[in-house]
């Protein structure tokens, strides 16, 4: 299985085929260009975000707060989202949501797509990736 943004996407390169970061809906840091992982990284490089490089190593944070908004009751929310990677390297072997409580735990798929989903309307190299997966469709 795959998420739903590989299912849509079609192998243009010669490398190694893809290997999906959410197989069964959970993170799966043994992935390999999946498609929601380019668009998470997409994010994680643009001015929404806030990077460190260290040794070759990517760690940038993104603010998600917004994606997930306070519960009337007070329920625990996410506040940011850390992408580690290596390079520019097609494995992403890092991926967590952070609140100010809680240890972070590694998203899951549909998680993921509500970060996307609210950043596509900020970010027009991300809308822009997100759309050509929709032609392809
Ligand atoms: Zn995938």
């Amino acid at each position: 299985m795959t998420c739903p943004l590989c299912k849509r996407r079609v192998k243009d390169w010669t490398g190694d085929d893809p290997r999906c970061a959410f197989p069964e809906g959970g993170f799966d840091r043994e992935n390999w260009n999946c498609a929601t992982m380019i668009a998470v990284r997409l994010l994680a490089s643009n001015e929404q975000a806030t990077a460190l490089w260290v040794d070759d190593h990517n760690f940038s944070m993104v603010p998600i707060g917004e994606c997930f908004p306070v519960e009337e009751d007070g329920d625990d929310h996410y506040m940011a989202m850390l992408v580690v990677w290596y390079k520019s390297r097609g494995n992403t072997f890092g991926l967590y949501f952070l609140d100010d409580i809680n240890p972070p735990t590694e998203p899951r798929w549909d998680e993921v797509w509500r970060v996307l989903d609210y950043y596509r309307k900020l970010n027009s190299d991300l809308r822009a990736y997100l759309e050509e997966l929709a032609r392809a469709a």
